[in-house]
């Protein structure tokens, strides 16, 4: 592990991977910053930089306040209106800090000097654990809050597609005998949620084995602080995941994981990007080997 590593870091210079249904634009190191933007479903996580590239975005969910995940929300709002995006984009938060951050929104902007009459909060849409909540301008996107042990409150969430099937019994029926169906007001279809990506946050390893939901989604993304055997209670201490958490819940959910691509963030700054894939090489079981990117 080089040392001098942790001088190389650039937030504003972004990892890009694609997907079957985003590609996924960001950074992510713990402590410094992360910010992951998924243009296609019009949807960030985290705001602990901000990009002009992610002021497009309408969406944009916290999943705590921690500043390397939050310093920039505002930051977010502000370049939105100077780039002359009209649109309010609205921001999900975990309903425990709400009330916090409408303190510190406040003032931040009393410190800029916002004249008290001309100071107006952005749209902030309070999120709470399991309660569905269709994203406010893609309402074919619901997003699905969970809560995730970490030092600090904290979530994370599902975003799923949601569609309308027919039901089984009518999947062999004629155009004319649907239509037909249709004009005697018969329920001929019924509700579809697709998991398309689950995202954690930071969090205690054992989120992951109390959120077996989460391995559904075609993508996960999820912390991966600490590597090193030796860090392992530094792990537990500081409320992140560790390298072998993620080898446990795997081997646990075993053929459950429906997974397509597995994303590890939020890597601690002390590890070059060559430590990390040797780690993940030796310890990650070879089977998932091929489905587990690092965002680095
Ligand atoms: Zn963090
Ligand atoms: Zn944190």
């Amino acid at each position: 592990m080089a040392s001098e590593s942790k001088y190389i870091h650039n937030a504003l210079k972004q990892v890009h991977l694609e997907t079957s249904c985003t590609s996924i634009n960001g950074f992510s190191i713990s402590g410094l910053a992360t910010y992951l933007q998924f243009p296609e479903l019009d949807f960030v996580v985290d705001m602990g930089e901000c990009p002009l590239s992610a002021t497009s975005i309408n969406h944009v969910f916290l999943t705590h306040a921690h500043g390397d995940h939050a310093r920039c929300l505002m930051r977010h709002h502000s370049l939105r209106k100077m780039m002359g995006v009209e649109r309010d984009s609205v921001y999900y938060l975990p309903e425990k800090i709400v009330e916090g951050a409408k303190e510190w929104i406040r003032a931040e902007a009393m410190f800029e000097g916002v004249p008290e009459n001309k100071f107006r909060l952005p749209e902030i849409c309070a999120v709470e654990h399991e309660k569905m909540i269709p994203l406010k301008y893609r309402k074919d996107l619901v997003l699905k809050p969970f809560e995730v042990k970490h030092s600090v409150p904290a979530m994370g969430a599902t975003l799923y597609l949601h569609k309308r099937k027919l039901k089984d019994e009518y999947l062999g029926k004629t155009p004319s005998e649907i239509i037909e169906l249709r004009k005697n007001n018969v329920e001929i279809t019924r509700e579809v949620f697709e998991p398309l990506l689950s995202f954690t946050g930071d969090c205690l390893g054992e989120s992951l084995i109390q959120n077996p939901e989460i391995f559904r989604s075609k993508i996960l993304v999820t912390e991966c602080t600490f590597l090193d055997e030796a860090d392992e209670p530094m792990s537990r201490k500081k409320g992140h995941t560790h390298l072998q958490h993620i080898v446990e819940a795997l081997e646990k959910f075993s053929d459950k994981i429906l997974c397509e691509k597995i994303i590890l963030t939020h890597f601690s700054m002390k590890y070059s990007e060559r430590h990390i894939r040797d780690t993940l090489d030796k310890k990650l079981p070879e089977r998932f080997k091929e489905r587990i990117i690092p965002f680095i």
